[in-house]
């Protein structure tokens, strides 16, 4: 299976529906949020640009949607591209040269920057400038171009990618967390009232339960759940309807879906609950070992499904419950 086709990839957040546009909007990650607000608020005052940002943490928890409101409220321009789009030095050069002053620049996937694109950006985030080579051999020699004061903002999902130069460079460290029940519920009936449709809390609450912890998941599921709901319940989505919808979509209890099951049952039934590696259990599944990294363990571990170990991921006690197995003694009991 590929990765990329692994729903919450899939580009359905184009839909700008759902999408908050200011920090008031934006449910949950109370702290980042309260440390950007007074960080905006004092670039505005002082009418510079504001500090470097990087936001990391798992797919989807609205590291894109952050970038887009610091613009916003900034009252700057928003630009966007990502690490690996950014081929040669020249592509970065353009788009730094053509930005305006204080501009947001987004750079998605940042720890996917090639060496000689990082190389480029270090004089320009520290000291808004560009180090051109013009000429070759002896008779190379560097000219400086300065640019506008602007705001890089970099999203990761793999904060230990990052080289440390480039890590050093962001005066605003962020990492985003899962998302609580609570704040999914809210997120979850907020996107039921934008889409005009009728939902009962309860029916919130379970689509929220199930979303992986996470506001992208919970927008996708929300829209199938309308789906039925509007072909098989008169459009109002309930309890039994959304729970009848998540387990049709493979979305269990605990809000896994067939690629989480199966990492699961493969560490039970294969290995004995481990330790195994990674490059094995990617091996296993044929998955890119990024996909197994970035986008299915964040969640499991966080859950306690698994343990990362020295030796590999391990399955957790409730896994094995989850999964209606027995665990295997430890030997010599
Ligand atoms: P990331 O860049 O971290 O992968 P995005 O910013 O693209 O995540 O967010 C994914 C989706 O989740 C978007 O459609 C966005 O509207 C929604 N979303 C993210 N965070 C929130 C939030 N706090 N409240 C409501 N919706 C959110």
């Amino acid at each position: 299976p590929d990765p990329a086709l692994r729903p919450e990839r899939l580009a359905e957040d184009t839909d700008r529906a759902l999408r908050p546009q200011g920090l008031e909007e934006f449910i949950g990650q109370q702290e980042a949020r309260a440390n950007l607000r007074v960080f905006i608020e004092a670039a505005r005052m002082r009418g510079e640009a504001m500090d470097h940002t990087l936001f990391h943490g798992p797919p989807g928890l609205g590291k894109t949607t952050l970038a887009q409101i610091m613009a916003r409220e900034l009252g700057v321009g928003f630009r966007m591209t990502s690490g690996p789009v950014l081929a040669k030095p020249g592509d970065l050069a353009a788009i730094l040269t053509n930005l305006e002053p204080r501009d947001v620049l987004f750079i998605d996937e940042i720890h996917r920057l090639s060496p000689v694109v990082e190389e480029v950006l270090y004089p320009a985030l520290e000291d808004f400038a560009l180090d051109l080579v013009i000429g070759e051999g002896p008779a190379a020699r560097t000219v400086r171009i300065d640019l506008q004061p602007f705001t890089l903002v970099g999203a990761t999902t793999r904060l230990g990618l990052l080289t440390t130069p480039l890590r050093d460079r962001f005066g605003i460290p962020t990492r985003l967390e899962f998302y609580t029940e609570a704040e999914l519920h809210e997120i979850v009936s907020r996107g039921a009232r934008l889409l005009g449709v009728e939902a009962e809390p309860d029916g919130c609450r379970e689509i929220a339960r199930r979303a992986r912890g996470t506001p992208r998941i919970a927008g996708r599921l929300l829209r199938r759940v309308v789906d039925f709901a509007l072909v098989e319940a008169g459009g109002r989505i309930s309890r039994a309807l959304a729970d009848r919808a998540l387990t049709r979509l493979g979305v269990d209890q605990l809000g896994l879906d067939g690629a989480d099951r199966r990492y699961l049952s493969l560490l039970a039934e294969n290995y004995g609950g481990g330790p195994v590696g990674v490059e094995t259990i990617a091996a296993a599944l044929s998955e890119p070992r990024d996909a197994i990294e970035e986008v299915i363990e964040p969640y499991l571990l966080q859950q306690g499904l698994i343990l990362r170990t020295p030796r590999g991921r391990m399955l957790g006690a409730k896994a094995w419950r989850h999964l209606g197995l027995e665990a295997p003694k430890p030997p010599g009991q």
